[in-house]
């Protein structure tokens, strides 16, 4: 089986990636398969610069192609916060929980009828001899008042898709990568994957 690595130690994306894969008949590994500790300091201040800081620093540790995922949520009222900063929004433990809160407890201060809301996501795909390239995806929706739901992970239980009537947190596996920003990222990434495979033998 063909296999393509992820340089993230996020569980929940790791989940998304395996579903998103799957179809194509291609094993997720992530940094949590690869011995020796790996933690790339996400320097940049925007999705892309932090997806291909991590795509280019992993590819080069490793030796192999490997594909990045900077994403993050962006509230309207709060001026696009948390971000780039959404996984360390509440602090550098990266507490979905706390994060969560803290979005809530920002748009409560706000006092705005205006909930609108995007995730945001760039994958950067890097490897020996390849030109690194980025895909983007968003997917629009609402700040739910409270949590509802318990798929998913990071902000998925307040981040209400109108067009479903659901949180992100009640969709399953499939339905979420159907309308996703990680999904439309990696729609447009499909279509290059025989090029990298044909090119530079295969995804490992
Ligand atoms: P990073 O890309 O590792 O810097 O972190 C992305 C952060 O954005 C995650 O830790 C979550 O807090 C949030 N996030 C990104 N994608 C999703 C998603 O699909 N659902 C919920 N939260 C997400």
């Amino acid at each position: 089986m063909k296999e393509v690595l992820i340089a993230t130690n996020n569980a929940g994306k790791a989940k998304d990636f395996e579903t998103l894969f799957r179809p194509l008949g291609i094993q997720v590994l992530t940094l949590n398969d690869i011995e020796g500790d790996i933690d790339v300091d996400e320097t940049g201040d925007t999705f892309e610069a932090n997806a291909i800081l991590k795509a280019e620093t992993v590819a080069r540790l490793l030796g192999k192609i490997v594909i990045a995922d900077d994403s993050g949520l962006e509230i309207d009222a709060l001026g696009g916060s948390p971000g780039v900063y959404s996984a360390r929004y509440a602090g550098a433990e990266k507490n979905d929980e706390a994060n969560i809160d803290k979005a809530l407890n920002e748009l409560e201060k706000a006092s705005t009828d205006n909930r609108s809301a995007r995730f945001r996501c760039v994958l950067a795909i890097a490897g020996p001899g390849l030109k690194t390239e980025t895909f983007s995806g968003s997917c629009e929706g609402l700040i739910h008042t409270k949590r509802q739901g318990s798929n998913g992970f990071g902000y998925d239980p307040i981040f209400f898709v109108p067009a479903l009537n659901r949180t992100m947190a009640e969709l399953s596996a499939q339905e979420k990568n159907e309308i996703s920003h990680r999904g439309a990222a990696l729609t447009q990434l499909k279509s290059k994957l025989p090029q990298y495979m044909t090119g530079t033998g295969d995804l490992e």
